[in-house]
């Protein structure tokens, strides 16, 4: 398939607002593509040329791509910078410089997508001295042969802007309409992706013809992360997780226990060992593996060749008999290092779930049959040890293990349904998680930062007065505004923070953000913040989950901490701030 063809779909899907059609439009493009070229397209969309638990990074800065543009147009430098302070989007100005290099010359050889990916990963690989130089090189080479068009996505997608607005969820759609013309296939395709977190994989195999139901997990391909759902008090989780059916008066008939976990503030870890060999993701599902030598070395030692299993993992200090919670244990590590952090604070894992033993894929295998695997194989170990638990049907002793837990200072607690499977990549009722109250919130809000405000007074010399942020709307793939939130920021977190913000500022409001409140500078929407509240109230200036003009909103919001380990798909969805809005309702009921 040639790039110039892909560049035309990918110009339509820009201009796109409806994900139906977006879908649709992918899915023609994919019809024309062999299985593995399928892939390569589909990791291209993704803005990347692997899936990210790879590492793998395109990663050519501005300067450079300016200067491959420089020598391909055969405009200087300046001029192409002049450009591109005009358009503020580089890939717009190649195609406008490049559209009048094409007066002048013809193109020489014509680029394919294989080209293309080649290319990209050729560029992902090089590092080290001259590496950049090297970098130009393919790049310019890749210009050359394009057309004007060709070059608006070549320079966006190496800059990491690709914007195409294109989530997984549309190209999960778009595989099942490439071969079916609908959606049938969504269900067994999405189970698929988050079994392996690679989608370029499952398009190839998936439109090579094969049986994606048949498909399994596998060490050494992260799984996505299983969430809890989220009830406002005991009575209703016992409801929820111990009862199938309803008597004539409607009152659930509890017929069996739950499990009630200790919830951990820490850091989840995704444990994998092939042959023996470990690798460690975090809940984005990247490798973290070298930051942990302590559990790498303990997962070693368990009695498993290849397996794959979850956990929380805290920092512990003997001297003080003290867990640290996730931010101290990252502070801490910038501190000491790794090594000297390893032996200061050493980490103990609370392993809480099991996916995958030696050949055998576990997600199905309901909780209680997990629980009793993971222990046999944790038994005896010191740096890995089980979550603490008891097993109820009573609101009574689930209330009390979660004031116990609060003493202790824990967050909360995670109930677990019994005879529910590992449920990958979803927020399902098979676990619970009933924190620490926030106000009146059940939970906090991660949201993605979209703009921010410069400071006035106190805050003008850290160039930052707060941020405008979002929450997701699952359906529509948009980020909708629910808070502008100037306070809870640290000295340090602001000016981390304007240094960050300023890096990632745009011009214009990013594609999807669905704002009625002009920030004094939009930002690409990359960084997640936890936030607290009093309340979620209605207001006509926000748009999350917004009806006839009114959304919802943070009465009071505060920031609480960064959220590194979380990406904008991760961000607390519309659903979520509705169904904690409800639970407020229902709190304030009682
Ligand atoms: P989420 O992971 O649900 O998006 P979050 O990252 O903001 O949300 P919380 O809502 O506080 O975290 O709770 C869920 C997280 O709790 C899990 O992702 C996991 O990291 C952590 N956790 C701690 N203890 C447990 C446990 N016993 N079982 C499952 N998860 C646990």
């Amino acid at each position: 398939m040639l790039f110039s063809g892909v560049a035309q779909h990918f110009s339509k899907v820009e201009a796109i607002d409806s994900r139906l059609e977006m879908s649709g439009e992918i899915a023609g493009l994919l019809q024309g593509c062999k299985p593995s070229e399928a892939r390569q397209l589909v990791y291209i969309m993704e803005g990347n040329v692997a899936p990210s638990h790879e590492g793998l990074d395109v990663g050519i800065g501005e300067k450079f791509a300016i200067r491959a543009l420089a020598k391909t147009s055969g405009y200087t430098v300046h001029r192409v910078e002049a450009d591109y302070k005009k358009s503020g989007d580089l890939g717009a100005t190649a195609e406008a410089l490049l559209a009048k290099k094409a007066q002048l010359s013809l193109s020489s050889s014509e680029n394919t997508l294989s080209k293309v990916y080649a290319s990209f990963l050729k560029i992902a690989r090089m590092s080290g001295a001259g590496s950049q130089e090297a970098k130009i090189g393919v790049l310019s080479e890749l210009l050359n042969g394009a057309t004007p068009l060709e070059a608006k996505y070549l320079v966006r997608f190496c800059l990491g802007k690709l914007r195409l607005g294109v989530g997984d969820p549309s190209i999960i759609d778009a595989l099942s309409m490439a071969r079916h013309g609908d959606k049938t296939d969504k269900a067994v395709l999405e189970r698929a992706f988050n079994l392996c977190s690679d989608l370029g994989e499952v398009s190839e195999v998936y439109l090579s013809g094969k049986d994606l139901s048949r498909f399994s997990a596998a060490p050494f391909k992260p799984i996505r992360p299983a969430l809890a759902e989220r009830l406002p008090n005991a009575k209703e989780i016992i409801e929820k997780l111990c009862s199938d059916e309803k008597d004539e008066g409607k009152t659930p008939i509890i017929s069996r226990k739950c499990a009630v976990e200790a919830k951990y503030d820490g850091l989840r870890m995704q444990v994998h060992l092939k042959d023996g060999e470990v690798e460690i993701y975090s809940r984005k599902l990247e490798k973290m593996t070298h930051m942990f030598p302590e559990i790498v070395e303990a997962a070693a030692a368990l009695p498993a060749k290849n397996a794959i299993f979850e956990g929380e993992a805290l920092a512990y200090s003997a001297r003080e008999k003290k867990y640290y919670s996730f931010q101290q244990t990252i502070q801490r590590k910038r501190k000491h290092g790794v090594e000297k952090m390893a032996e200061d604070f050493p980490l103990r894992l609370f392993a809480f779930d099991i996916m995958y033993l030696d050949s055998e894929d576990l997600t199905l295998t309901p909780y209680l049959e997990r629980r009793k695997i993971l222990e046999k194989l944790v038994r005896n170990n010191k740096a890995i040890v089980p979550s603490d638990l008891i097993y109820t049907d009573s609101p009574k002793k689930l209330d009390e293990y979660f004031q116990r837990a609060l003493s202790e200072g824990l967050e909360g607690i995670i109930a677990k349904d019994l005879v529910q499977p590992y449920v990958a990549g979803a927020r399902k009722f098979a676990w619970i998680k009933l924190k620490k109250s926030y106000g009146e919130l059940a939970d906090s809000v991660d949201a993605v930062i979209v703009g921010y405000y410069l400071g006035k007074g106190a805050r003008e010399e850290f160039k930052f007065g707060g941020v405008l942020a979002a929450v997701r709307n699952d359906e529509t793939g948009a980020l909708e505004t629910i808070a502008k939130i100037g306070g809870g920021f640290t000295e340090e977190e602001m000016s981390s923070l304007a240094e960050e913000l300023e890096k990632i500022k745009t011009k214009e409001k990013p594609r999807g953000v669905i704002s009625k409140l002009e920030p004094d500078f939009w930002v690409e929407p990359k960084i997640v913040i936890t936030v607290a509240a009093d309340e979620i109230t209605l207001s006509p200036m926000h748009t999350a989950g917004s009806v006839g003009g009114t959304g919802y909103a943070l009465r009071f919001p505060r920031m609480v901490s960064m959220r590194d380990d979380k990406s904008p798909a991760d961000a607390t969805t519309v659903r979520e701030v509705i169904s904690m809005f409800e639970m407020q309702r229902r709190k304030s009921a009682q």
